[in-house]
């Protein structure tokens, strides 16, 4: 149907019939879009800029409503390897602006594409997918009230799904992501509430249906949407995460990406005027968006709070003038194409652009496509390498397995305790191996860079060791380090290795780390952390 209504559009004539079956905006609020004239917007642009933007639905409200995504790139039915950014609008049922606010940037990125070169780079290198309304069923049911003082307006907030054992309807889909679920004062478990978290995370179809997708973009191992702006209403402000407390920097960001979350925030804020602080600055907020989206796959993710300025009421803060909104989705213009631009690697905007730019920045917090004996010939019976945090493993005073990383929580580790035991966590019995998800490298390529120790008591000898390797397309593997044991005490202590790449310069290369215990049992630990290679 949404097809047809976009052709017939095209074709100049007036789907009075559809139009009138649904909720809409009163006559002087006329220049919103309601759920159907934004779904035919968005057909209608693909129907011009077939090359430019393919339309699709990410999965079916609870009322059984498509939630519509747009993708906008050169070559849009091929999936290049570009950079991706996300936006999003209207999880909140009443925030109408963060509609027209995605309609206005799908429209900039089609119409203006041939005459802004702005524009056509940006399209040309990245991969942007625009989400045009979360929250369909409760996006209708806010203009459907037919009394009081504000019809149709109802201000409604939340989906429109029913909950068990109560008349009250709906959850907020801001507060039903997965990453710190109801942890932390930030949410309701009261049904009534407007803030009501659900009977669990992810207990929202349309959650689901935004984790799934954002999971569809993990391409051989890998996250590629690097950066994400949800649009609310309102207070004109841009909150970085986390939301679920107000620690700076909690241990589940690294200083690295806290220092680029907040500069790259104030780049957009000096953008657009608004005000960039941290979400729990505003207030607490668990089980949000962008703590899910930073806090499970390290996107820079960010909630833009639209116009207009808080106005302490619920009316003038959701529903403006639609006299407001040219000039208000216009006014982040400069913005929107900075986050598009700067959000490929916001690392750029703190200096860092040599180092965590390249093709493989890796700092191990987050899964990113390693695979533990990957040919199925490892040797060793103990100490399998696994990501994790390491323990603080000591034996005769000295440190075999190091209790910090060079990064963050993470690392990879060989053996951590087993059972809260240090005894059995050290590898024994042979090789274990781990490899990288592949990483394509361009003509010009910086060093393979990655922290690592090896740590082993007395007894070892020069048959146990840590190795590392670059595997190219067809399985050779080249060692590029070898430390080996010997038979003094090492204690493990971090250190740095540097590799020249320039002989795979242009191919799909992959990492492989090894940790050996050789011919007789002794007491082997090795670890790996921030794995990058940088750009020339
Ligand atoms: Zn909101």
């Amino acid at each position: 149907m949404a097809l047809t209504l976009g052709a017939l559009i095209l074709a100049g004539l007036a789907p009075a019939s559809v139009a009138a079956a649904s909720p809409d905006f009163p006559a002087k609020d006329s220049r919103f879009h309601n759920f159907p004239e934004m779904v035919a917007e968005i057909h209608a642009a693909e129907a011009a800029y077939p090359e430019l933007v393919d339309v699709f639905s990410i999965g079916q409200s609870h009322q059984g409503r498509e939630i519509w995504a747009a993708k906008i790139s050169d070559n849009v039915a091929v999936d290049e390897n570009e950079p991706e950014i996300l936006f999003d609008s209207l999880h909140h049922a009443r925030e109408h602006m963060t509609v027209e606010q995605t309609l206005y940037l799908l429209r900039v990125l089609t119409v203006d594409y041939a005459t802004d070169p702005q524009v056509k780079a940006l399209v040309d290198g990245r991969e942007i997918f625009i989400i045009f309304a979360v929250n369909p069923d409760g996006f209708e049911y806010d203009l459907s009230a037919t009394t009081g003082t504000h019809a149709p307006y109802r201000a409604w907030r939340k989906n429109r799904q029913p909950n068990a054992g109560s008349s009250y309807l709906g959850t907020d889909l801001n507060r039903n992501y997965g990453y710190r679920w109801g942890c932390c004062g930030g949410s309701s478990a009261t049904k009534s509430a407007n803030t009501y978290r659900g009977p669990t995370a992810w207990s929202a179809p349309e959650t689901r249906a935004m984790r799934d997708f954002v999971a569809s973009r993990v391409i051989d191992g890998r996250q590629q949407i690097k950066s994400h702006v949800t649009f609310h209403t309102n207070g004109e402000l841009i909150l970085w995460p986390y939301g679920y407390t107000k620690r700076n920097r909690p241990a589940d960001m690294t200083v690295d990406d806290y220092n680029a979350l907040v500069a790259f925030a104030k780049g957009q804020a000096g953008r657009n005027g608004y005000k960039a602080e941290q979400s729990s600055d505003l207030y607490i907020t668990d089980g949000d968006q962008i703590d899910w989206m930073y806090g499970a796959y390290r996107i820079f993710s960010y909630t833009w709070e639209l116009f207009p300025p808080e106005t302490a009421t619920v009316w003038g803060d959701h529903y403006p003038a639609d006299e407001h909104i040219a000039r208000q989705t216009a006014r982040n213009r400069k913005a929107l194409l900075f986050v598009i631009d700067v959000g490929a690697c916001p690392y750029r905007w703190t200096g860092r652009t040599r180092t965590h730019c390249g093709p493989l920045f890796d700092d191990l917090e987050v899964n990113r496509g390693w695979v533990v004996n990957p040919d199925g010939t490892d040797t060793a019976t103990a100490g399998a390498w696994e990501r994790g945090n390491p323990d603080a493993i000591s034996r005769s005073y000295q440190m075999t397995q190091m209790g910090t990383t060079t990064s963050g929580l993470a690392g990879l580790v060989t053996g951590r305790k087993v059972n809260g035991a240090a005894s059995a966590s050290d590898v024994d019995g042979g090789t274990t191996t781990v490899r990288s998800a592949p990483v394509v490298l361009g003509a010009g390529v910086g060093a393979l860079q990655f922290r690592y120790y090896l740590a082993h008591q007395l007894g070892s000898s020069g048959a146990d060791a840590f190795r590392a390797y670059v595997e190219d397309g067809t399985g050779a593997r080249t060692l590029v380090l070898e430390e080996l044991g010997g038979p003094e005490v090492d204690a493990a202590a971090w250190a740095t290795a540097r590799v020249a790449m320039t002989p795979w310069a242009g191919q799909t290369i992959r990492i492989v780390f090894e940790a050996t215990d050789g011919d007789t049992d002794s007491l082997v630990e090795a670890g790996v952390d921030d794995v990058r290679i940088e750009r020339p």
